[in-house]
């Protein structure tokens, strides 16, 4: 997936206890995990262990996952607690390697299949009822954003704008 694809079909399964989605988003994650490591060969990046297991933990769910909530997934695969500062220094490489996503309200981090780099514009739907996270963007958003960001001569970090709600999943379930 090169990040001229903006078609953005769902990134992530919802995730469901006992779904039977969970073997095609196993599969889809290790999908998405070898399309990272081909995009960091093409770019020179160094995907160490570290960073792979950050964002294969990362990968692993379509909530966005907090430093801690991290640290304890891969304790849970390799019994070894890694330090918040390694943890924070792996999101750091994955944001700035186009990998994923910070979402700023809860300090918390997403996976990105599309590799977007850090400052391009990108929505996220948050669901309030099952915390699945998907992501979506278009042109003519990026475009809008842009020339709004630009009018004011500001250089963004980040545009990242956090639409929250139900998804299509919850919103049929509750009905
Ligand atoms: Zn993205
Ligand atoms: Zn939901």
């Amino acid at each position: 997936m090169d990040k001229q694809d903006h078609t953005h079909e769902h990134a992530h399964d919802h995730h469901h206890e006992g779904c039977a989605h969970e073997s095609a988003h196993a599969a889809r994650a290790l999908e998405a995990l070898a399309a990272a490591e081909a995009h960091c060969a093409t770019e020179g990046l160094k995907l160490t262990p570290i960073r792979r297991a950050v964002l294969e933990a990362l990968y692993s769910t379509n909530r966005p996952m907090s430093a801690y909530e991290t640290i304890d997934a891969l304790a849970a695969t390799t019994g070894k607690r890694e330090a918040p500062v390694t943890i924070y220094r792996a999101f750091d490489f994955l944001l700035a390697a186009g990998l994923a996503h910070k979402l700023e309200s809860r300090n918390a981090y997403i996976a990105c299949p599309f590799h977007h780099m850090s400052n391009e514009p990108v929505m996220f739907l948050i669901c309030e009822s099952c915390g699945g996270v998907d992501e979506t963007t278009s042109e003519s958003l990026a475009r809008a954003l842009t020339g709004l960001v630009q009018a004011q001569g500001f250089s963004p970090r980040a545009q990242v704008i956090e639409i929250q709600g139900l998804c299509a999943h919850c919103r049929t379930t509750s009905e």
